[in-house]
């Protein structure tokens, strides 16, 4: 059984994302999308609706699972048996930190980290961009899964 996960922060949610899990999935019989909890950082959606997002992007895909986690990366992935993490490239500074990453992740563990290229027009998605346009009431729309949609 292959198994990845799929970590981040996830808020919310990009096409960017969508399009690296629905790419990435091909590759693994499981793929577990883990949404990081990290108690210093401050998100614009709490958890619960981070991960509902994300759950309704992929309720017809058996082989995604949604869970959320603390601590060190490679020592979810012990716990779960998960023998992979996934993670997308969108330009030479994602390369340069996720190398460090992996790197650290192959020193600490024997978890393999598989990267994909993001899909050409996705590159410049990012949650952090979403995130900006919401706040000054953008139209956000076009870079998100239909699922994530602001309460009014
Ligand atoms: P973090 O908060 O850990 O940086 P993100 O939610 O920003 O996590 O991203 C999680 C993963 O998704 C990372 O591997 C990132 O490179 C990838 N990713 C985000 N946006 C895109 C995109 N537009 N194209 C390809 N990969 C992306």
């Amino acid at each position: 059984m292959k198994r990845a996960i799929f970590p981040g922060s996830f808020d919310p949610i990009t096409l960017g994302h969508y399009d690296i899990i629905t790419r990435g999935l091909t590759l693994f019989d499981e793929l577990v999308i883990a949404i990081g909890i990290n108690a210093e950082k401050k998100y614009m959606f709490p958890i619960e609706e981070r991960k509902r997002f994300i759950e309704e992007a992929f309720r017809d895909i058996p082989k995604i699972r949604v869970m959320t986690y603390e601590g060190l990366t490679v020592d979810f992935c012990k716990q779960i048996d998960a023998q992979f993490i996934l993670r997308g490239l969108r330009n030479p500074a994602d390369f340069e930190f996720e190398k460090a990453i992996a790197h650290t992740n192959r020193k600490l563990s024997e978890i393999e980290t598989v990267f994909l290229l993001t899909s050409s027009g996705k590159s410049y998605i990012s949650s952090s961009i979403v995130r900006d346009v919401i706040r000054n009431n953008g139209d956000y729309t076009g870079l998100v899964p239909d699922t994530v949609r602001i309460k009014t």
